[in-house]
């Protein structure tokens, strides 16, 4: 069960891919590689908007008179540089060499690196400086440890401390460094508690990550059988409500069958309860083999099974069912290792537009007894007769 996005980033996605594919010729088995390096190039994507953000703040400064335009172009043409050489490692699969395949510390060193070269050369970016420092912590937050998300942090710091003495080394400019110290003060307070808040916001989003990991796992099992895996009777019965809904909406045929395992009574009898459950195990998982990814098999309780065959005529319907009648009747007792045949009695019939569903389960029910009656292991089709004014 996986979301299928927006088709609009499914084509940014597939093109990715493709990318992907063109640096870093593709085996089946590195499939699953592929769409961990595709999130970390999406990540990587998302990441670039802070340097794209930063240069805007610059350009900002530049209108103000703050910044002389032949610095924004260089510290422009060293981030791209950097986002180039970035993306070369992504895409050609480099990255996968390194400890932290997503690059996460270099790439918030770089840009850091960046913000300092451009404090040095010009001191009035300290005013971007600081809230960006905060948002290449944050964004680091979900990916780095708490030791290196710290590091960054004490980076950020020092490298602006670095940039603001080499200034004043470079041109004795006392009172723009007095400010400048202000100004780094004011990020060495925040910064720790900022590290901290970004850490327990990890930690929540990972529990919550957890939660939803484990809450999938428990709506899965809640609909599951116990002894055969497959549906249970609760989901069949809103699946066929569901599927009614549908057919009503749609105006597409839906079937219903009704399976019984013949004589099974006696069949416990005969080879004991555990044995028993392994033929039901064994006709569910063989049941299951045999129909369509769109039809709904599951358990009804006992030794009865429910199958739901949407979209298709009872002629096509029945076809799907004589074959799982005779796949039992020649198989189910040789793979479930029972030294006896073993068949089944089957109700089929389709749905009405707009009765109920117990009315189409009824008769469902009543083909499947008149196939007990009629000498078990078999099919009948109970036909729909619309009542008409
Ligand atoms: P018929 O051909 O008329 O359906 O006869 P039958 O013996 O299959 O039907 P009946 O309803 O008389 O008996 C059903 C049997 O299915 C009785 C019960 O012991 C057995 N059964 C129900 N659930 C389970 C189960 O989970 N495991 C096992 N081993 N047996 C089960
Ligand atoms: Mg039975
Ligand atoms: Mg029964």
């Amino acid at each position: 069960m996986r979301s299928t996005g927006h088709p609009r980033w499914q084509g940014v996605s597939a093109m990715l891919l493709w990318l992907l594919h063109l640096f870093h010729p593709n085996q089946p088995e590195r499939q699953q590689d592929d769409s961990r390096q595709l999130q970390r190039i999406r990540r990587f994507g998302r990441a670039s908007w802070i340097l794209v953000a930063w240069l805007c703040g610059l350009l900002g400064l530049f209108s103000a008179g703050q910044l002389p335009i032949l610095l924004w172009i260089e510290v422009a043409a060293l981030g791209l540089t950097g986002f180039l050489l970035f993306a070369f490692l992504l895409f050609s699969g480099l990255n996968q060499r390194a400890q932290d395949k997503t690059l996460t510390a270099p790439m918030a060193g770089c840009m850091l690196a960046l913000m300092s070269w451009a404090l040095y050369t010009t001191p009035a970016t300290q005013i971007l400086f600081s809230p960006f420092a905060l948002l290449i912590t944050m964004s680091c937050a979900f990916r780095l440890r708490e030791k290196t998300l710290l590091l960054v942090a004490l980076g950020a710091l020092f490298s602006n401390l670095a940039a603001q003495f080499l200034h004043y080394l470079v041109w004795h400019d006392r009172a723009t460094l007095i400010q400048g110290l202000m100004h780094c003060g004011a990020l060495g307070i925040t910064l720790p508690g900022f590290v901290m808040l970004a850490t327990r916001v990890r930690r929540l989003y990972r529990s919550l990550y957890m939660v939803s990991v484990k809450m999938e796992s428990i709506e899965e099992h809640a609909r599951r059988d116990e002894l055969t895996g497959s549906f249970n009777r609760r989901y069949m019965m809103a699946a066929l409500q569901q599927q009614k809904h549908l057919a009503d909406a749609t105006d597409q045929s839906l079937c219903l069958a009704v399976i019984d395992l013949d004589h099974f009574k006696r069949i416990n009898d005969e080879i004991g309860h555990l044995a028993g459950d392994e033929v039901l195990r064994t006709f569910a998982r063989l049941a299951q083999q045999s129909v369509r990814r769109e039809d709904v098999f599951g358990r009804y309780g006992g030794e009865e099974f429910l199958l739901l065959l949407p979209g298709i005529e009872l002629q096509a319907a029945f076809s799907t069912v004589e074959r799982i009648r005779a796949m039992t009747e020649t198989r189910l007792g040789i793979i479930a290792k029972v030294e006896r045949k073993v068949t089944v009695s089957i109700g089929l019939t389709q749905y009405i537009p707009g009765e109920s569903v117990l009315d189409l389960f009824a008769r469902a029910d009543t083909a499947m007894y008149l196939a007990k009656t009629g000498g078990r292991n078999q099919v009948v089709m109970q036909e729909a007769v619309e009542e008409r004014d």
